[in-house]
């Protein structure tokens, strides 16, 4: 199968259609790794054109679950409290009951999918090599694929030595899925982008050839932040995506 794999579309559909333009022809099957709204305007837009992808597996993400009603918004920072409070009211019946479906953490294709990381599927930041141990002891498969820090990471685990490390990709790099390796890869952030690099981020993953390749696209920042603005969303929103942090 050749999976299209993103993650943190947060209710861009710009980034989002210029991702599914460019990928259109390299997958025939569907991976979203969660927070699909927050943030961005198009909530229910996003989620609908979601939906007619195909083959799609989703997994829920934090932004999901706050946008449902189901955490305490202390936890978020000033302008995501914001951008959920107006996501939950924005949040079409269609849409709610869309993410109600979706749960934390997918194993198929030989993989395992979550937005945070193994250990807290939802809410850990995966950044740091000290976290890889426990992490890599969290799931079963040769493969994981996670989200939610918004910038492209890989987790490797050598075989014998089970030495771990921690590298950002480089853009267009193909990375070989082989069940000798065990890894954990971060393809970025479709709608926030947060590596200084403002175009949409997203990975293409063939489970016959195994092979992971990570990819950029650029989109239309202006339209997206026009209706930030025009939503009476918090302008930083806007204009973080000019500067991909
Ligand atoms: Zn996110």
């Amino acid at each position: 199968m050749r999976f299209l794999v993103f993650s943190d579309i947060h209710g861009n559909l710009e980034a989002m259609a210029a991702v599914l333009a460019a990928a259109h022809a390299e997958f025939d099957s569907t991976l979203f790794l969660g927070d699909l709204v927050g943030y961005g305007p198009n909530p229910n837009e996003c989620a609908d054109l979601l939906c007619l992808q195909p083959n799609l597996t989703a997994i829920v993400g934090n932004h999901d679950v706050a946008a449902l009603g189901e955490i305490d918004l202390d936890t978020f920072n000033p302008q995501a409290k914001v951008a959920t409070a107006w996501t939950q009211r924005a949040l079409a019946d269609e849409t709610r009951r869309f993410l109600e479906s979706l749960g934390q953490v997918e194993e198929l294709a030989g993989l395992t999918a979550v937005h945070g990381s193994p250990r807290d599927p939802i809410w850990e930041y995966l950044e740091t090599l000290d976290q890889a141990p426990e992490n890599f002891a969290r799931f079963t498969t040769s493969l994981c694929l996670n989200g939610h820090t918004h910038v492209p990471r890989v987790f490797s685990q050598a075989p014998e030595t089970r030495t771990m490390r921690v590298e950002p990709p480089t853009e267009g790099e193909t990375l070989a899925t082989d069940d000798a390796v065990r890894r954990i890869i971060n393809a970025g952030s479709v709608g926030q982008p947060r590596d200084g690099d403002p175009r949409a981020a997203y990975g293409l993953l063939d489970t016959d050839t195994k092979k992971f390749t990570f990819r950029r696209v650029e989109y239309d920042i202006g339209v997206t932040q026009s209706k930030i603005v025009a939503a009476g969303l918090p302008e930083a929103l806007a204009e973080r995506l000019t500067y991909g942090f």
